[in-house]
């Protein structure tokens, strides 16, 4: 069936519809919580239900004293004007909102200095206070960094009045800063409760050069090079949209599509892209279910198009037990950029190991039927893809990372791209669109979430011998990593045991999607594909002696005998929380970000929370991940943990 649905949408998805509506997206500038963000998601709404789908949006409050489970709310943003000239030792407009709106850095406060110049004083790469011991006076002047912009608002707390950047973040063989050199970067301040505020601008490479020139040509005469700027904005309680988009099935379950609608003006692949394949897929299902083509859903579809996290973390934190409604989702996030110099494959990344499940091998054998674009020349099937795509392992950055959370429990892959030159500057725009990637990534949504929605024995057998394609390419993987000498025998065994005992509990989750009568035979077919695993697993891996079968950590688990516990069901990013916790916490903090800094977030730690779940021990976490990736820092484990328990964000239970 797989084959069939997915053949009967490719057929149906227009790709005049979907690029229309990424330039219809992309001409709102739309910074979560704004009014330009609101003008999207009505404009998405009302395009919906000219479709026929029933679409309403869904409203929070944009305010700094609101909290969202985990995730702190903030205000409301609405820019009308916004400029910068330089006026010593040249006159030149360097920054013009109007002009290009990511020529300022997002929710900037008002400032009117169009007749007070204001000195420019330079600092550098270094974005921490401690990297200036020698401070030079700032107060009541404009810094000039050459980092990101938003992370020197600690100059605010000196007295500085507002930033100017000219940053480009660089990724190694893609972007350099002088690829971009007349780019802008987008930016935003992320302001907490309470916290002090400012502005800023943002310049390309090439004007921040010449700023650079003019300050030096400034000093030597012992002066100051001096701007005056204007910022017309405004900052308050308002409020944060989601657009709720939904096709009823027969039962209460539903699948889930999201796509975040935030970003500045154009941001056509991350992400008018996402948006445009999500409503396109739930067009496309109506259609073929109204004209009879496709028998109607059993479970419901729902769409969400979402300010990015600020709108996930929102709607659960409303629906909370409701979540449980979810069988799974895919989150399309920068889905339909043209496949030239700089961008990335069409990418469906994978769930985190934490939360096992089967729904990877059905977006694989979707994305497989999806391929069929041209015909073989020996066997005229069509077999060869126009368009670059493969499947990943988890990794983090956008709403699926809250989803696919197990104490959310909403298994959500990721469809997107990477890498993207353009991603997140002014470059992004419409132009950079393929509509045929864009009709992949649009069939490759709707035949997911139709199959997860009318699943049934056939197609189950189809993702399994999907299953068993993935998983033997795993465990190849795992053996060629054991040749190229990257671990012991030992560890290989243990990784290759967890990895089975992994795919088994992945393939427990078909018997979510059937009903009690059907439960024994379905688990019949389940025990049958994981016998059909090990037995791979073992073919290809050869015979363990048993005293190879012995791996243990570097360290006595015993130490890490308690058991931590979320308080909260979401996952944590500390974002913003600074206004909400004691001066004593904010030592805590401020101490363990300095000690291990990135450490502590990136990598595997971003999945650590993930196994916290008042039931395993803290050496058991300790073991899972060191198994699982390898990482064995231990101490920052622990402090994870220490730190978070003095934060109360957990508890420990036993
Ligand atoms: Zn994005």
């Amino acid at each position: 069936m797989l084959e069939k649905y997915t053949a009967l949408i490719m057929e149906k998805v227009s790709k005049k519809r979907l690029l229309q509506n990424v330039n219809d997206v992309a001409r709102f500038h739309r910074i979560q919580a704004s009014t330009g963000f609101r003008a999207a998601a009505e404009f998405c709404k009302e395009k919906l239900k000219l479709w026929g789908i029933e679409a309403q949006i869904q409203s929070y409050p944009a305010d700094e004293e609101v909290i969202f489970d985990t995730y702190p709310s903030f205000f409301e943003w609405d820019c009308k004007q916004a400029w910068c000239d330089l006026v010593y030792p040249e006159k030149r407009r360097i920054a013009d909102f109007v002009g290009n709106n990511i020529s300022i850095i997002q929710k900037s406060i008002p400032a009117d200095y169009r007749d007070k110049p204001i000195d420019i004083v330079m600092l550098g790469k270094g974005t921490r206070r401690e990297d200036y011991p020698e401070l030079p006076d700032i107060k009541g002047k404009i810094v000039f960094v050459r980092g990101m912009g938003p992370q020197y608002t600690w100059c605010f707390e000196e007295g500085a009045l507002g930033i100017i950047h000219d940053y480009i973040a660089e990724t190694p063989g893609v972007r350099t800063r002088y690829d971009l050199f007349d780019t802008m970067t987008y930016s935003s301040f992320w302001w907490g409760r309470g916290s002090k505020k400012g502005f800023g601008f943002t310049l390309s490479p090439r004007e921040g050069d010449l700023l650079e020139a003019a300050c030096k040509k400034a000093a030597a005469e012992g002066k100051c090079a001096q701007v005056t700027c204007f910022v017309d904005s405004s900052l308050y309680k308002g409020s944060i949209e989601n657009v709720d988009a939904f096709l009823p099935g027969q039962t209460e379950e539903e699948v889930l599509i999201t796509a975040h609608l935030c970003h500045p003006r154009y941001s056509a692949n991350d992400n008018a892209s996402g948006v445009s394949a999500g409503m396109e897929a739930l067009k496309v299902i109506k259609e073929l279910i109204d004209s009879g083509e496709l028998p109607p859903l059993k479970r419901g579809i729902r769409l969400l198009l979402v300010p990015e996290f600020t709108g996930t973390y929102a709607y659960l934190d409303k629906i909370k037990e409701g979540r449980k409604k979810f069988m799974g989702g895919f989150n399309a996030d920068m889905v339909g950029a043209r496949q030239v110099e700089g961008y990335g494959p069409l990418t469906v990344t994978d769930l985190p190991m934490a939360t096992p499940s089967f729904v990877c091998d059905l977006a694989a054998a979707v994305l497989e039927e999806a391929r069929r674009d041209i015909a073989d020349m020996g066997t005229g099937e069509k077999l060869i893809p126009m368009f670059n795509s493969r499947v990943a392992p988890f990794s983090g950055g956008s709403d699926h990372q809250v989803l696919s959370d197990p104490s959310v429990g909403i298994p959500t892959l990721m469809l997107g791209q990477w890498p993207d030159k353009y991603y997140h500057t002014s470059d992004d725009t419409p132009d950079r669109i393929d509509p045929h990637v864009l009709s992949k990534s649009a069939t490759i949504l709707a035949a997911y979430s139709y199959a997860m929605a009318n699943m049934d024995e056939e197609d189950m057998l189809e993702v399994m011998s999907k299953g068993v394609e993935r998983f033997t390419e795993k465990v190849n993987g795992y053996i060629k990593q054991y040749k190229a000498g990257k671990f012991t025998r030992e560890v290989f065994y243990a990784r290759l045991k967890a990895y089975c005992d992994y795919a088994a509990q992945s393939n427990e989750d078909y018997l979510r999607f059937f009903t009690e009568e059907q439960k024994p035979h379905i688990k019949e077919l389940i025990e049958a594909q994981n016998a059909k695993l090990t037995a791979i697993a073992e073919v290809m891996a050869g015979p363990f002696k048993e005293e190879e079968k012995h791996w243990k950590p570097s360290v006595d688990m015993q130490k890490y005998n308690y058991i931590p516990r979320r308080t909260h069901f979401t996952q944590l990013q500390l974002r913003n929380w600074e206004g909400f916790l004691t001066k004593e916490q904010n030592e805590i903090l401020k101490d363990y970000n300095e000690k291990y800094g990135m450490k502590a977030m990136m990598g595997p730690m971003s999945q650590f929370d993930y196994y916290v779940n008042g039931v395993r021990t803290l050496g058991e976490i300790m073991e899972i991940i060191a198994l699982q990736t390898g990482y064995e820092e231990w101490e920052v484990m622990e402090q994870h943990v220490k730190v978070m328990t003095a934060l109360g964000f957990m508890e420990i239970v036993g």
